[in-house]
């Protein structure tokens, strides 16, 4: 595929979209970031790099951060994890409430907000120092040893996570939440205020198109069983309630976050990020889909 050419037109046709869509301004701190900021980056299995824009900026990866904590709780639970959470798309908005109570607190997949909570009690039941090993993973894994939290993002979202707080206590209610409801949602505003640039995010997401192999840790990080559920969770939950027109449009694996990113991957091929921060209706980012 001739990338090099394909990542010189991508802003052109991205600038048409500039102006629409709307930046997350539910989490106030991140209101402010402008809505016309692209940035992109591809990396292969093969080695090569490509990128475009503002693509070593650092952004909140928000629940892009949803699929490193579910490969870290794969390490920890077998099929013992799927009892707790299932496996299908939501078609619902990520952050529903009344799915949840319907389903008698056992979240759709770990790729809405339920389900993750659920991923970080796994997390926070298994690990002493839960934030710092989730940090230590995208450090290793993207080889930038200086990614770290936004604390600012992280405090923001504690003060206006009505809704996840709802979501943890429901959950905590139906015993689908085993650690202290403020220790899981303190983890869960953590890792959703993670910032990396989509160079980081490329590297960090290789192995997903690599049959779990790390090229920056040169091991496996995911069997090949795994990535592959891995990839099908991206594919039918990574986009919400838009992820059947995402994957009728672009028919990658792929997940995005409030943040205005989007990984995706082409197995055996390729792992991309894309960054822009407008969204559409349902939280995905309004120019990352496009240019994907
Ligand atoms: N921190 C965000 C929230 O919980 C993550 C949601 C998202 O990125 N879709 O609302």
């Amino acid at each position: 595929m001739e990338f090099e050419k394909i990542f010189q037109d991508i802003p052109a046709h991205v600038k048409a979209l500039h102006g629409k869509g709307e930046v997350a301004s539910y989490i106030p701190a991140l209101a402010c970031i402008p809505g016309d900021k692209f940035g992109m980056a591809l990396h292969t299995v093969s080695g090569d790099c490509f990128s475009t824009g503002d693509s070593e900026e650092r952004f909140s990866i928000q629940s892009i951060s949803k699929v490193f904590t579910l490969s870290l709780a794969m390490g920890f639970e077998g099929d013992s994890l799927w009892r707790r959470v299932g496996r299908e798309p939501s078609g619902n908005p990520f952050n529903s409430l009344i799915q949840l109570e319907y389903e008698k607190g056992i979240p759709r997949n770990p790729l809405i907000n339920a389900g993750a909570l659920v991923i970080s009690d796994v997390l926070v039941s298994n690990l002493d120092d839960p934030k710092k090993a989730l940090l230590d993973h995208m450090r290793v894994l993207s080889g930038c040893f200086d990614i770290n939290f936004d604390s600012e993002v992280a405090r923001s979202q504690a003060q206006t996570g009505f809704i996840n707080r709802a979501l943890a206590n429901f959950l905590k209610g139906n015993n689908n939440l085993f650690n202290d409801v403020d220790e899981v949602l303190d983890l869960y505003f953590h890792q959703c205020a993670i910032a990396m640039s989509c160079s980081e995010l490329a590297n960090a997401s290789l192995h997903l198109a690599n049959h779990g192999f790390s090229k920056a840790m040169d091991e496996s990080i995911l069997t090949t069983e795994q990535t592959k559920r891995m990839n099908s969770l991206m594919l039918t939950c990574g986009l919400y309630d838009a992820v059947g027109e995402f994957a009728f449009r672009v028919g990658l694996p792929a997940k995005s976050g409030v943040g205005g990113g989007i990984i995706a991957v082409l197995p055996g091929v390729y792992s991309v990020a894309v960054w822009s921060p407008a969204l559409e209706a349902s939280g995905n980012s309004l120019a990352g889909a496009a240019a994907l």
